[in-house]
């Protein structure tokens, strides 16, 4: 066991800044309009940092810095960008500890994981995307005995890109590598929750990017978030956040004509068939894991298995193991590294979530364990702490159709696979899944049927670069991860020439 020293205190691995300036064009530049935010550590709730509270005229400033830069890094050869991504993963790979702490203080999420997953999974995803671009090919079509045409992957330019705040560092990540491998310049603006993990990665990797390639600025979703996907100066919006602001997102790119990509919201079906049960074997224990994930990230993620689907004729026992398993998940101090629940994210989502507590109760939902706020004592009584809480009852409960983003799963059980898929399907969203059964048959045939765009058989919350991840339905359009991403941030530039002298006979 380590408990990592929290920051400010002796022995800290990172030390933050008292303000953070926005970073634009390469440098820290004060936002125009002079007002800051403050930020507050989920830890142990107090304000650690303030950062630019940005408005249209800060995004203007970053929009200039990033056409200025966009022509010279789109005009370097997939090689050099892919050298520039490969020390950028070198680079956080030296500042592990440093970016898990950042982000384990400012989330509130177990520093575990950070190490673990969060931090270790950015890294490879700059050293995939570094390769990916070298592996693109353009196309040649013969036409003709005289014509060919030739097919070139082109940049889009500048792009803009939204971020929330319950993976800070990754999010980034799944945006920027992709976009920087295909040759764009960036302004992003991280969520209001979590700016500070990107400026402290910002600058650890200052050095390696050409100025004005990649500009941060922060600030709140109206202010500074709307005038930048409504922006006539960008080429692409990307976006990740809540299935509401993501149809704003899609209106304000309607104006300008630019493509959009939209990771939203989820409600995702965990399914256990009734062959799961069969043995008390080791593929029994990791089930009962995989129901366990919803706790995963303290349930803020948009995949959060948050309902459990499970064969009437092993629910009851079934249930009683994974009640037994989820009781064992040790809740605490964020910056031990024991912890495998932290704090949520901030004070508003503790709120939501509690809500929700109060809505599952009134909708006659029994609770198995759980649902109550936690008191952690000592100076981390004020941080933002709720128990893993287990539900059961029918899909057509709030708490079933609506997204929580908190360590709340809700449990129904089905008779045949028919009914399973039905149920699991009967969500507006899209988004993952999860699938549980030793037979092959079976588990294909649920993942076939199930509309989302990540089915996860026999495992869940994986997330390797080159899997590509994205939503049906109300949870979005378009994918990350994986190369087909370039295509996201790539137009195609046809030359089709003729080598024939002869006239071409039409006028
Ligand atoms: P949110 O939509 O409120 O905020 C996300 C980002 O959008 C923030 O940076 C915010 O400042 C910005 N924003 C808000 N209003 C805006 C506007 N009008 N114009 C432009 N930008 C605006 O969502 P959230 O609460 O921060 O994030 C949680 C949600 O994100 C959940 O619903 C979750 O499911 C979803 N999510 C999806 C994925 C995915 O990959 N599909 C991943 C993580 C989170």
């Amino acid at each position: 066991m380590t408990v990592y020293a929290q920051p400010g205190t002796e022995g800290a691995k990172v030390t933050f800044k008292s303000r953070y300036d926005n970073w634009i064009g390469g440098e820290w530049v004060a936002p125009v309009k002079g007002q800051y935010f403050e930020n507050p550590s989920p830890v142990n709730g107090k304000v650690f940092t303030e950062v630019a509270q940005s408005t249209a005229e800060d995004i203007e400033l970053a929009l200039d810095a990033a056409h200025k830069a966009a022509p010279a890094w789109g005009a370097t050869s997939p090689a050099e960008r892919g050298l520039v991504l490969s020390r950028i993963a070198d680079r956080l790979e030296e500042n592990l500890e440093t970016l898990a702490v950042a982000e384990t203080w400012e989330n509130g999420k177990p520093i575990r994981e950070c190490l673990a997953a969060d931090i270790p999974l950015a890294i490879d995803h700059f050293r995939y995307f570094a390769g990916a671009i070298r592996t693109q090919e353009g196309g040649i079509s013969e036409i003709d005995g005289d014509t060919v045409a030739y097919h070139f992957h082109e940049p889009l330019g500048v792009v803009g890109q939204i971020i929330p705040w319950n993976f800070p560092l990754l999010m980034a990540t799944w945006k920027l590598a992709p976009a920087l491998a295909a040759g764009n310049a960036i302004v992003i603006k991280p969520a209001e929750q979590t700016p500070t993990s990107i400026m402290v990665l910002i600058e650890l990797i200052a050095d390696l990017l050409p100025a004005g390639v990649v500009n941060v600025v922060n600030g709140f979703g109206a202010e500074a978030g709307a005038p930048l996907a409504s922006s006539p100066r960008i080429s692409k919006i990307a976006f990740t956040g809540e299935t509401t602001t993501g149809r704003l997102i899609m209106q304000y790119a309607s104006q300008n004509l630019i493509p959009v990509t939209l990771e939203l919201g989820g409600k995702s079906p965990n399914i256990f068939f009734a062959d799961v049960a069969e043995q008390k074997d080791s593929f029994y224990e990791k089930a009962l894991e995989g129901f366990a994930m919803f706790a995963l990230n303290q349930g803020e993620v948009c995949t959060c298995p948050s309902r459990a689907l499970i064969d009437s004729s092993i629910i009851d026992g079934f249930l009683d193991d994974a009640v037994a398993r989820t009781k064992k998940v040790v809740q605490g101090n964020p910056l031990d590294t024991d912890t495998q629940v932290g704090a949520q994210a901030s004070n508003d989502q503790l709120q939501k979530i509690l809500s929700y507590l109060d809505i599952g109760r009134q909708e006659g939902a029994e609770v198995l364990t759980g649902g109550e706020q936690v008191d952690l004592g000592g100076d981390l009584s004020e941080g933002f702490y709720v128990a893993p809480t287990i539900f059961r009852g029918n899909n057509s409960m709030r708490i079933f159709q609506e997204e929580i983003f908190g360590p709340v799963v809700s449990v129904a059980e089905f008779s045949g696979f028919d009914q399973a898929m039905e149920i699991a399907n009967d969500t507006l969203y899209g988004l993952g899944s999860g699938v549980w059964s030793r037979n092959g048959n079976t588990a294909y045939r649920a993942g076939r049927a199930i509309q989302a765009g990540r089915v996860w058989t026999n495992c869940y919350h994986q997330y390797p670069a080159h899997s590509a991840f994205g939503g049906y339905k109300n949870s979005g359009i378009g994918r990350e991860n994986h190369k087909m991403m370039l295509d996201h941030y790539q137009q195609t530039k046809n030359l089709l020439v003729s080598y024939s002298e002869d006239p071409m006979g039409l006028f």
